[in-house]
């Protein structure tokens, strides 16, 4: 089926195109930029953005995919997580879209739409296998740090863990703030972290003490990491000493990147699923991919990692979400969903 996909859950504004599980096209609108400012993603003003952004955004989709917007066989839109204000500028659009072409949609999940990611192909020639199930499945960006049992795309997905305070992201842009640098931080903490060494401070890794292992065995926690890091910049700053921006990224991102990944390799182990997907925005973080890739050789456990414009939050993956229902044979949604800003993984499709 030729689907349109709908992304507006965060500070994206993305328009995909599939047919099946190949990619036609992925126009991504960020207002990024108008969040620099506030060091972080506004709501109101990522959902005014998506307003603007929205019809050209459609416009510049149909020509790449070199359609015309009433061939779609469907429409499939995120309905949640994400910011309510910005959620429901798509959920608008793509409910109007739907009506006045008198085609279906689908109403999809968020995150699930990140695993969705790894179906996509770029053309008919792309012979990559498809992902088997089970899989585990590690998403992190900004907005969220969750780590999920997926034993099928469209029907059965389950949440191992998430963060209890803070994203991987978020932590990220709070200790380049800290140490001075702009927003977004993830990128200019990889690269100040180029000539730091990892080891030269030893932070905490959150939730990895045995006490901690019971209740939030698969949970991720980043707060109080940032809090030790600002600590131990300002000490340094109090002593009148320099601050070096190099080691403390990189022993920063060291922590994160070992927590992510102890966590992840633990759960593939502990339910023996020999597969770990990476999905969100931080898996552009250069050690993050490294590390993983060293780990889970070790382990036995096949990697994948989709390509990163499929990562980060894309119109595309939500389309090929919507594909892969239709496929499966699931009835589209009725016209009466709203946004949900807290739509739990399990619910696939609403
Ligand atoms: P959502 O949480 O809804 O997916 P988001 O906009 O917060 O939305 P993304 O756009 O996928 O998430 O990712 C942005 C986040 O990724 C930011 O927090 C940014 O600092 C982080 N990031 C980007 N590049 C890197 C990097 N190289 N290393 C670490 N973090 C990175
Ligand atoms: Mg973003
Ligand atoms: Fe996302």
């Amino acid at each position: 089926p030729l689907v349109l996909g709908i992304e507006t859950s965060c500070d994206e504004t993305g328009i995909g195109i599939v047919r099946g599980s190949i990619l036609l096209s992925n126009t991504i609108a960020s207002s990024m930029d108008e969040h620099a400012r506030y060091g972080g993603v506004v709501p109101e003003v990522a959902a005014r953005a998506h307003l603007e952004e929205l019809v050209p955004a459609i416009r510049a989709a149909t020509a790449e995919a070199g359609i015309r917007l009433d061939e779609i066989d469907a429409v499939a839109v995120t309905c949640g997580p994400g910011l309510a204000g910005a959620l429901m500028v798509g959920v608008g659009a793509a409910k109007a879209l739907a009506i006045s072409l008198g085609k279906p949609i689908y109403a999809v999940n968020h995150l699930v739409g990140h695993v969705g990611a790894d179906v996509l192909r770029l053309d008919t020639d792309d012979t990559t296998e498809p992902l088997e199930y089970p899989t585990i499945a590690l998403l992190v960006s900004g907005g969220h740090t969750s780590l999920l049992l997926v034993r099928d795309l469209v029907s059965d997905v389950e949440l191992l863990g998430e963060t209890i305070d803070d994203a991987a992201g978020e932590a990220f842009d709070k200790v380049a703030r800290l140490l001075g640098l702009p927003y977004p931080g993830g990128p200019q903490i990889d690269r100040a972290a180029l000539e730091g060494n990892p080891t030269a401070i030893r932070f905490p890794r959150g939730l990895s003490q045995t006490k901690d292992m019971e209740k939030h065995r698969y949970d991720f926690s980043f707060s109080g990491l940032k809090t030790s890091v600002a600590r131990w910049v300002e000490q340094k700053r109090d002593a009148g000493e320099p601050v070096p921006v190099p080691d403390v990224a990189a022993s920063f991102r060291e922590s994160v990147v070992d927590i992510l990944l102890t966590k992840a390799i633990a759960a593939c182990v502990d339910l023996g699923v020999p597969r770990l997907l990476l999905g969100g925005g931080v898996i552009a973080n250069a050690r993050l991919r490294q590390v993983a890739q060293e780990r889970t050789d070790a382990a036995g456990i096949a990697l994948r990692i989709p390509p990163l414009s499929l990562c980060t939050d894309n119109g595309a993956m939500i389309a090929a979400l919507g594909a892969q229902l239709i496929m499966a044979g699931h009835e589209p949604s009725s016209l009466e969903f709203g946004a949900d800003s807290t739509l739990p993984v399990s619910d696939i499709q609403v």
